[in-house]
């Protein structure tokens, strides 16, 4: 762990403390940027402790797993098949799709058996090894850092995936450079403007950065992308942006940035955000779906793996394969 010498997001060198602890209660010094309203860690991981820790003892540590459940794999189905439906109308038929941070690789299947190419890139073995031989997705071991910047996809996924690089700046620029002229970036991350969790309990060591659409939507700008869809109301659990490859250009800091980022800490107490009306019933809803899903997930699991076997035994004479490439 090193120590941050100024902001990813604007290069400031004011900082406020914000959180000391996790939300497991262990010791994180949490702080944000007086200039822009970034939130992050104040000792940023270096690469080869994070390059470790996402290859070993990341899914493990946070997931309680090595190898991913039944539950775990239905509910990334389910996030995968919606995240073909939200954005297939965004895509031309012969787009070629890399998702990074692809863990499972359920969303990598649901790209292919739409009729993309599509592949993946997971650093954990257990996660990637399940994508590959049950789910039959392509999806290659490796990190960011590990590609060559030589503009070869068309449209990249980076799904709560951002917001565990240690200099965000670096990985929006390096993905622009993969990405071919036109090319888009499907971005989501939890919403530190959303009360996604209770005051004290924001704080995760895996999370580096916590975004507001404000601190996103500059980021993107900076790295050279341009906002074409914004899937986000003010009050959801997570950002999604669309964004197009455009030039890069000087960081503008939007105002109110540092003000909403204060304003999302200090939006709740303990007491109020568990009083808020729709705590308990949102509470309500998830236990009742998390319920039917553990109930039914073994048998829905059976359904998608022999889905998964058909798809790979029909496609395995000729379904072209997209290179990944790698820096020597
Ligand atoms: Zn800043």
């Amino acid at each position: 762990m090193a120590a941050r010498h100024s902001c990813d997001l604007c290069d400031g060198t004011d900082f406020a403390p914000i959180g000391q602890k996790d939300r497991r209660g262990r010791p994180l010094l949490t702080e944000v940027c007086k200039t822009c309203g970034l939130v992050s860690h104040a000792l940023l991981p270096t690469e080869q402790e994070l390059v470790a820790y996402y290859a070993g003892e990341y899914r493990r540590d946070y997931h309680g797993e090595y190898a991913p459940s039944a539950h775990r794999v239905v509910r990334e189905w389910n996030r995968g098949r919606g995240l073909v439906q939200k954005l297939h109308e965004e895509l031309r038929q012969n787009d070629s799709i890399l998702e990074i941070g692809s863990g499972i690789g359920c969303t990598v299947i649901n790209f292919a058996l739409a009729g993309y190419s599509a592949c993946g890139l997971e650093p954990h073995e257990g996660f990637r090894r399940y994508g590959s031989e049950k789910l039959h997705a392509d999806v290659r071991p490796g990190v960011l850092d590990d590609l060559i910047a030589d503009a070869q996809y068309d449209f990249i996924l980076l799904v709560h995936a951002l917001e565990h690089f240690a200099h965000p700046t670096k990985a929006l620029t390096k993905i622009h450079a993969l990405l071919r002229p036109g090319g888009r970036l499907y971005v989501e991350v939890p919403n530190f403007a959303a009360p996604h969790a209770a005051p004290g309990k924001q704080f995760h060591f895996a999370h580096i950065y916590n975004f507001t659409p404000a601190t996103l939507r500059m980021l993107g700008a900076k790295t050279g992308f341009r906002v074409q869809r914004a899937y986000t109301a003010p009050f959801d659990k997570n950002i999604g942006l669309l964004l197009s490859r455009a030039a890069p250009s000087r960081l503008v800091v939007e105002g109110l940035s540092y003000a909403q980022t204060m304003a999302a800490l200090k939006r709740y107490s303990t007491l109020s955000y568990h009083l808020r009306p729709m705590y308990l019933l949102d509470r309500l809803v998830n236990a009742a779906r998390q319920f039917v899903q553990r109930c039914s997930c073994e048998r829905q699991l059976t359904a998608i793996l022999a889905q998964c076997d058909e798809f790979a035994a029909r496609a395995q004479q000729d379904r072209p394969i997209t290179p990944v490439r790698r820096a020597a």
